[in-house]
């Protein structure tokens, strides 16, 4: 079975000098949809980090670093990111915790 293609960081190099983002505007474009693709296969995966560890064996700090990506940047589709928010809401006890702290009694008199 072929699980893709393991890349040597000297390959990422090359390939990094080759698609690097110039701007933020591009980085943010190329993260925006539900699924991010992959610079070394060319293919869009939800979970993209996860995709580069198994498939290329790349860490996607080293990813980041190749494309000039913001290393805080998130290599997850917005479809994962809003499961993961999907997730905390069914989790009433998280939403009670969040409310309380965000939104106090003391803040809503004050906007009055
Ligand atoms: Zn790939």
């Amino acid at each position: 079975m072929n699980h893709g293609s393991f890349i040597s960081s000297e390959q990422l190099y090359i390939l990094g000098k080759e698609n690097t983002f110039t701007s933020r505007a591009m980085v943010k474009d190329y993260l925006s949809g539900d699924r991010i693709q992959c610079l070394c296969c060319q293919k869009p995966y939800t979970n993209l980090a996860a995709h580069l560890w198994r498939a290329h064996g790349i860490h996607s700090r080293d990813y980041k670093r190749a494309f000039n990506i913001p290393v805080c940047a998130a290599l997850e589709g917005t479809t994962s990111l809003e499961q993961m928010r999907a997730k905390l809401k069914s989790n009433p006890k998280a939403i009670e915790h969040s409310a309380s702290s965000t939104v106090g009694p003391l803040s809503l008199r004050a906007m009055r």
